[in-house]
C-alpha cells in the first residue's frame, strides 16, 4: 500500500545539513493502523510528507499502492492526493466557515454536483456523530469536535489512506480515548489504512497494530506493537 525503499532526505538551509530522513525502509499495508512514533526531531513530519508527495526524497523511492510518486504526472498526482486523507494536531478548520462547510470543501473542489455533495456531507457528519452541529463555526466546537470535523473532512473525497499527523495531541486523554475509538473504527468500516504519527505510546498501543520508532532519521525498530512494547 504504501512504502519507503532506501528513503533519504536531507535538508540544506544557510550552509547548514540536516539529514531528516536516514535510509527508511518501510511497508504499510492495506488495513494496517501503522504507528510512526518519536520524539520531536525524529524525522516524523517529514516522513509525512514524503508520503503526501509535499516533499521530495532526496534519494530512495516512495511508492504508494505499487507506483513510483516521482513518477506521477500532474493528474495521477492529484488523483494519489485525493486517496490520502490528511487530519492535524491543531486540526486545520476554516473559522469563518460552518461546519457543513468545512466537510463540503474539499467535494466542492473536487467539481462534485450540489446533489452529491448535499448527501455525502450529511453520512459524513452521521459517521463522526456531529449530524446536529452542521451549522455550527469551528468557534463553538470543543477540541474533540472540531477534530470530528476534521475526520470528516478527510474521508470526503473517500480516500483509502488517512494519515494522522499528532491527531490527537491537542486533546485531553479522554477525548483522545474517543477520537481513537472512532478512527479505529473508520479503518474497519471503510476499509481506510490509518498512518498514525504521535510522540505519545498510549496512542500506539490503543490503536495501532504495527509501530516504528524512530530516532534522529531512522527507523531503530519496527514491528507488531505486541512485540516491540509488549503488552499496555
Ligand atoms: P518530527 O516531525 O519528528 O518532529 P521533523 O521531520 O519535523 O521531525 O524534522 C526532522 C529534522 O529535519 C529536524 O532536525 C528538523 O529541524 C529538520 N527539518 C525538517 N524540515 C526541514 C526543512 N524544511 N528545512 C530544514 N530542516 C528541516
Ligand atoms: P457560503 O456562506 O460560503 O456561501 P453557505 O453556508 O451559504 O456557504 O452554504 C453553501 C451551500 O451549502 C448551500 O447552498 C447549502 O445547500 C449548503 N449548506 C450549508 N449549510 C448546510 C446545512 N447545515 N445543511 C445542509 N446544507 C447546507
Amino acid at each position: 500500500m504504501i512504502e519507503l525503499q532506501g528513503v533519504d532526505k536531507v535538508f540544506q538551509r544557510k550552509g547548514k545539513t540536516t539529514q531528516a530522513l536516514n535510509n527508511i525502509n518501510l511497508k504499510i499495508e492495506q488495513g494496517d493502523i501503522y504507528g510512526i512514533i518519536g520524539y520531536s526531531g525524529a524525522g516524523k513530519s517529514t516522513l509525512v510528507r514524503l508520503i503526501n508527495a509535499l516533499e521530495a526524497p532526496t534519494s530512495g523511492r516512495v511508492v504508494v499502492k505499487g507506483q513510483v510518486i516521482g513518477d506521477f504526472n500532474p493528474k495521477q498526482l492529484r488523483e494519489m492526493k485525493k486517496d490520502i486523507g490528511m487530519i492535524f494536531q491543531g486540526f486545520n478548520l476554516l473559522e469563518s466557515k460552518t461546519v457543513w462547510k468545512n466537510v463540503a470543501i474539499p467535494l466542492i473542489l473536487a467539481g462534485k454536483s450540489k446533489a452529491f455533495i448535499s448527501e455525502r456531507v450529511n453520512e459524513l457528519l452521521e459517521v463522526v456523530g456531529l449530524a446536529e452541529r452542521a451549522g455550527s463555526y469551528p468557534a463553538e466546537l470543543s477540541g474533540g469536535q472540531k477534530q470530528r470535523v476534521g475526520i470528516a473532512r478527510a474521508l470526503a473525497t473517500n480516500p483509502s489512506i488517512l494519515l494522522c499527523d499528532e491527531a490527537t495531541s491537542a486533546l485531553d486523554p479522554q477525548t483522545t480515548a474517543q477520537i481513537l475509538v472512532l478512527l479505529k473504527r473508520i479503518s474497519q468500516q471503510f476499509n481506510v489504512t490509518l498512518v498514525v504519527i504521535t510522540h505519545e505510546m498510549s496512542v500506539i498501543q490503543k490503536i495501532c497494530n504495527k509501530v516504528a520508532v524512530m530516532e534522529n532519521g531512522c527507523i531503530v525498530e519496527h514491528g507488531n506493537v505486541l512485540d516491540v512494547f509488549g503488552q499496555p
